[in-house]
């Protein structure tokens, strides 16, 4: 017996009545991926207000690594209400904000004194990183890469590098920003093997400084550890260390933006480890607090002192029950062994990915980090050229069949899996079965 209930076809009569009040009053901008009603969640799955349950495979897109309704963390923010929920850090502080400083500038790689601020969300903490980085080397130029998403937000969205939906029609946008290439080992130049074409987007960085923009004008250079919106993309070996030296040889600030690689999800607390680059700052959000609207800066604490007093601020921003949600999360990663258990989950999805591409004419690639897992679909495996519609069609077959998965990519053609990571085995494959049948029911349209 599998955990999937299916009592309605999709939306069922309540989501529907329900969807139809949405249409008329929320703009059309804000459409809905699972044309169902959530009622209740827990781990992985999601129940609707028609009876129906899914695996949940996209965990609020990567926010909910210690699962839906984690019972430690609802009891921690419980507790914070009981006390306070509000008073504006800054005006009146309270502990937990500087507890969750403690934990994660030891949490984070680099050994030299750290600081943290909070935000409410991965564009906040985006924006907010430049400006500490900005006040630290009296520069303005920023570096973001190509297909790099970092937020919605006018110098977060300056920096997200896609057009469709998420620039056109919204500029202009901020000035001083660069871009340099990002390289993707699955569409690297004909020719080209992965290792030449990191060595080849490295050297691109470098020669933009003649090109582009001086290096002394370069106050930050901004980058995914793992492309998260773009589709999973895992830079190959040595790309990292690359950037982090060209950063060091300019002086320029190197911001890891984990926002979504974070919080255990790629098999290592943060997916910097992997190749042991510190960055100078840490952008974090999505599971740092379940979900709830909390993201941070964390890095050298020299940069993090440079803006002058009340430089850096906000009404909510390091939200107590948020902080008091962050600090439940970290005990619950620590105490579940989610680390370990993210690479278990990656090595046991990664199996059935690669199994599903032997059957699967367009599966063209199966790619990712630890539980970070993505398969990007092609018309052909020779010309490379994305499959839209088949992934649009294989989403929505499987939601139909009960397991909700996340579209990525540039061009709208990787199915990603964010699953939170408390999911069982058995789930997992269940969740694999469905992928499979939706696969197989796309490819006949
Ligand atoms: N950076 C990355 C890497 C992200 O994946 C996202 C969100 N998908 C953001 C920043 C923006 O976060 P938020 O939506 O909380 O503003």
């Amino acid at each position: 017996m599998g955990c999937i209930v299916r009592r309605t076809p999709l939306p069922g009569p309540r989501s529907q009545e329900i969807l139809t009040r949405k249409q008329a009053v929320v703009p059309n901008a804000l459409s809905v991926h699972l044309p169902a009603v959530v009622e209740s969640a827990e781990g992985a799955l999601l129940h609707d207000v028609d009876g129906n349950t899914f695996i949940d495979m996209s965990g609020g897109i990567g926010c909910l690594n210690v699962g839906h309704g984690n019972p430690a963390v609802a009891a921690a923010m419980r507790a914070q209400i009981e006390r306070s929920w509000h008073t504006d850090f800054t005006v009146v502080p309270y502990e937990s904000y500087v507890a969750l400083a403690e934990r994660l500038v030891r949490l984070v790689p680099g050994d030299w004194p750290k600081k943290a601020a909070f935000f409410n969300s991965g564009a906040e903490a985006v924006e907010n990183a430049i400006k500490f980085a900005r006040a630290f080397t009296g520069r303005s130029a920023v570096i973001a890469f190509s297909g790099g998403f970092h937020g919605r937000t006018l110098l977060a969205l300056s920096l997200t590098s896609k057009t469709h939906p998420y620039k056109a029609g919204f500029g202009p946008f901020a000035p001083e920003v660069y871009r340099a290439p990002y390289p993707d080992p699955y569409r690297a130049p004909a020719g080209l093997g992965a290792q030449a074409w990191g060595e080849a987007c490295a050297a691109e960085l470098a020669r933009m400084f003649t090109t582009h923009v001086a290096a002394e004008a370069v106050a930050a250079l901004i980058i995914e550890p793992v492309q998260g919106e773009a589709g999973f993309i895992v830079p190959p070996a040595g790309f990292l260390q690359a950037v982090q030296a060209i950063c060091r040889e300019h002086g320029i600030v190197m911001i890891a933006d984990e926002v979504q690689t974070g919080f255990a999800r790629t098999g290592r607390f943060f997916a910097c480890e992997h190749s042991g680059v510190a960055p100078d700052l840490t952008v974090v959000a999505k599971s740092m607090a379940a979900g709830m609207p909390l993201s941070g800066v964390i890095g050298r604490a020299e940069i993090l002192d440079a803006p002058g007093d009340s430089a850096i601020g906000g009404t909510y921003v390091g939200n107590p029950v948020a902080c008091a949600a962050a600090l439940a999360v970290i005990d619950e990663i620590e105490r579940l062994g989610l680390v370990r258990r993210a690479e278990a989950i990656g090595t046991r999805l990664r199996g059935r990915l690669v199994q599903l591409q032997e059957r699967h004419a367009a599966i063209g690639d199966v790619r990712g980090l630890g539980a970070m897992l993505a398969l990007e679909l092609v018309t052909d495996r020779r010309s490379r050229a994305p499959a839209r519609e088949l992934t649009t069609r294989a989403l929505q077959r499987a939601m139909d069949l009960g397991a909700v998965f996340l579209r990525a990519g540039l061009h709208g053609n990787v199915i990603r899996m964010l699953v939170p990571l408390v999911i069982s085995d058995a789930q997992l494959d269940e969740a694999m079965d469905v992928l499979d049948a939706a696969l197989t029911s796309a490819a006949r349209p």
